[in-house]
């Protein structure tokens, strides 16, 4: 321990700057991150896009094989029907009418299945152009993100530097004795190494400082609490 005196002002300043240091840090991180995570939304609404794209041409596929067994049947229908006019008996008369029957009920039963699906396939049209309109949607907003991380990151390198050159001169500004103690202190912990004092409490651990400790930073001396081991500081009224 040392009895170099120290201003709080100093390590008020000393905090400030490790806390901004710590923000623009935090932001600088969280750019490419943002990126990321719009390029991912990207991904994930073109899957979607290709998806509805799948479920729009099977239902064409299946639409379109429907309409091919009713054309088919309806010719069948008319080869009968032709057929009807050339029956030999009564007997082969009946089967025939029959026959067409049962192929018009079966027409009239594909004809239901044909709508339902040109209804889907509207359905599924509609949904496609709005899977469509996401991936755009996306799009649109990953370029902003990315412009907007971009023009931000110039700044924030600059700010970062000019505040690691305030907090090397802040730090240089501590008594010597203190320095080494503090650096070690701010390598691991970054602004976790200071905490200032409310009401006689660390405001880092939330651990009421003893009267001694009290007296030592009234007195400017150096002073770590005893708990989180955090250098400790006054803030200014
Ligand atoms: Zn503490």
């Amino acid at each position: 321990m040392t009895n170099d005196k120290l201003s709080s002002a100093a390590l008020v300043t000393l905090h400030r700057i490790h806390r901004q240091l710590t923000d623009l840090r935090g932001r600088r991180e969280r750019g490419p991150k943002q990126i990321a995570a719009g390029e991912a939304n990207v991904a994930k609404k073109q899957e979607e896009a290709k998806a509805a794209k799948e479920a729009l041409t099977r239902a064409k596929v299946k639409a379109d094989d429907l309409q091919l067994q009713l054309r088919h049947r309806e010719g069948r229908i008319e080869d009968l029907q032709n057929k009807l006019n050339l029956a030999n008996s009564n007997k082969e008369y009946q089967a025939i009418k029959e026959q067409i029957a049962a192929d018009k009920q079966a027409n009239s039963v594909l004809t239901d299945e044909i709508l339902e699906i040109l209804e889907r396939i509207e359905d599924l049209e509609r949904k496609l152009k709005d899977a469509n309109a996401a991936v755009a949607h996306s799009q649109e907003d990953l370029k902003a993100i990315t412009q907007r991380v971009k023009g931000e990151r110039a700044t924030l390198e600059s700010e970062i530097e000019r505040l690691t050159t305030e907090l090397h001169q802040a730090e240089n500004a501590l008594p010597g004795a203190l320095r080494a103690e503090y650096k070690r202190l701010s390598e691991s912990r970054g602004e976790d190494a200071l905490a200032p004092v409310e009401n006689e409490v660390c405001t880092g651990c939330y651990t009421t400082i003893t009267r001694q400790m009290k007296t030592e930073l009234l007195m400017a001396n150096p002073v770590f609490c005893k708990s989180c081991g955090r250098l400790l500081y006054m803030p200014e009224e």
